[in-house]
């Protein structure tokens, strides 16, 4: 089976026409499959034999809803999806004045072993395809009856770790005949694998790539993100100049505060010390509580905060949206492994 939902509109046309189909019909069915239709059946304006041959030849797998979650404070939705394998991964829709805001995942699991995320306890199970990272986007919008405006990749899994599929999916929501949704509504976040940021400046996207950065210090970095041990602040943080210079994109740097770990004075100091010669913007986050970790939310931020906006830092502090439905990274598919154990 072909897996038609991955392939540009340029490659779909190219198989049709092997097949003798001529070239509208591939934006016919472009349109259908961004549509969101579950089955090829419902592609009413394709020939009947056209249509069985997709569906004896074509994979169309929409997942399911294993799980829904609607915050009563805010509006944010959680989804659990199931996906064709039985698999699981979450995406987050947050609606905010500039829009709708969906969050999704790009691996089941992860296997960047972050000390404070759930998403990584049981490590990778497998690499999303793009469809599947397309499919969160489509039919969250269609669950929730909410046009999407804007897509982080700040769910789920390490996107540089699964780099080609990522890319595929970046131009996939962008095209015209697709979401057409604009590189600068996307914002792609990495916990820092050096060589894929460079390989991705060479693309020079206009997304907002962040950088979860979590500590200036390699040993404080090293012990909560083991992803530092091999690189370390400073080639990181090279890194980052890097791919200012090539894109002239502004860097985020997340930073989850964690009481006793990373909220010191002396670290607010370096950070800012170490952000210097090229623009930067931090994003504090209140640290989510993951079950399994013995990690606590630092009740400093606004003192962190304070210090390095008086270094000259721009600073903001993440709004926590969902906070009553298990809404940040991977908890909720903890949850679900854990209830069905
Ligand atoms: N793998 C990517 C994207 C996934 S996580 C990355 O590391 O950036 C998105 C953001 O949420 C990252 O900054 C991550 O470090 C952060 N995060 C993970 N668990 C968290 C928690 N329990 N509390 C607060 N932030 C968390």
């Amino acid at each position: 089976m072909v897996d038609i939902k991955s392939m540009t509109l340029e490659e779909l046309t190219t198989w049709l026409k092997d097949q003798g189909e001529p070239a509208f019909r591939a934006r016919q069915v472009f349109q259908w499959l961004y549509r969101g239709v579950t089955s090829f059946e419902e592609m009413t304006n394709l020939s009947k034999p056209l249509r069985q041959k997709l569906v004896e030849t074509a994979l169309l797998a929409p997942p399911q809803v294993a799980r829904r979650q609607m915050s009563q404070q805010d509006g944010t939705v959680k989804y659990l999806w199931r996906l064709r394998d039985g698999s699981c991964v979450e995406s987050v829709l947050m609606r905010y004045q500039h829009g709708n805001t969906v969050c999704i995942s790009c691996q089941v699991g992860c296997r960047m072993g972050c000390a404070f995320c759930a998403s990584t306890i049981a490590g990778k199970v497998r690499d999303l395809t793009p469809a599947e990272m397309l499919d969160q986007v489509l039919f969250t919008q269609i669950d929730s009856g909410a046009p999407v405006s804007n897509i982080v990749l700040m769910g789920i899994g390490e996107p540089l770790d699964n780099f080609d599929t990522v890319l595929r999916f970046l131009t996939l929501v962008n095209h015209p005949d697709g979401l057409n949704i604009g590189m600068r509504h996307i914002s792609l976040s990495t916990c820092g694998l050096v060589e894929q940021i460079d390989k991705l400046a060479q693309y020079e996207l206009q997304l907002t790539l962040s950088v979860s950065l979590h500590a200036p210090d390699d040993e404080t970095r090293s012990k909560i993100m083991p992803v530092n041990r091999s690189v370390g602040v400073e080639k990181l943080l090279e890194t980052c100049r890097r791919y200012f210079e090539k894109t002239g994109r502004r860097i985020s740097y997340e930073y989850a505060m964690i009481d006793g770990v990373n909220d010191a004075d002396w670290q607010a100091d370096l950070l800012a010390k170490r952000l210097r010669g090229a623009p930067a913007h931090v994003n504090l986050i209140p640290l989510n509580q993951v079950e399994e970790s013995p990690l606590k939310p630092s009740r400093r931020v606004a003192a962190f905060q304070k210090r390095l906006e008086g270094h000259g830092v721009t600073v903001t502090v993440r709004r926590r949206l969902g906070g009553d439905i298990d809404a940040s990274c991977g908890q909720l598919r903890r949850r679900a492994m854990r209830e069905e154990q």
